[in-house]
């Protein structure tokens, strides 16, 4: 629970990313499935016409447009369209499980 939040939290914008997969160019390397920076790339269950599986997007709405996937796939076969920006409808802590939680001065 934060005991406090940015005054200008509601004029923050994020950008927002709109993924377009060619599937017949895909050939299932999974490079942007494993480089995506939010982990939103999976790949699919379907095959294309050569028998790969082309990736696919399960968060829709989490894609921030950083464009790494359409830069590291070797065959063109993915892109990201620009969604506009929006407002964040959450705040993710910086605290990962992994930190040792903040103290302050006197608490050492
Ligand atoms: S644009 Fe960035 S965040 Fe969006 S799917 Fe591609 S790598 Fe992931
Ligand atoms: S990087 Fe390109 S070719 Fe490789 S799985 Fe992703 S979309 Fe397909």
């Amino acid at each position: 629970m934060f005991w406090r939040s940015p005054l200008d939290r509601n004029r923050l914008q994020i950008p927002f990313g709109v993924v377009q997969v060619i599937d017949e160019r895909c050939k299932g390397c999974g490079i942007c499935v494993e480089f995506c920076p939010k982990h939103l790339l999976v790949i699919s269950e379907h095959t294309n016409s050569k028998g790969y599986h082309p990736p696919k997007i399960i968060e829709d709405q989490d894609c921030v447009n950083c464009g790494l996937c359409a830069l590291l796939c070797p065959d063109f076969a993915i892109y990201v369209e620009d969604g506009g920006k929006r407002t964040p409808d959450k705040v993710i802590s910086i605290r990962g499980s992994g930190n040792k939680p903040w103290k302050s001065p006197e608490d050492c």
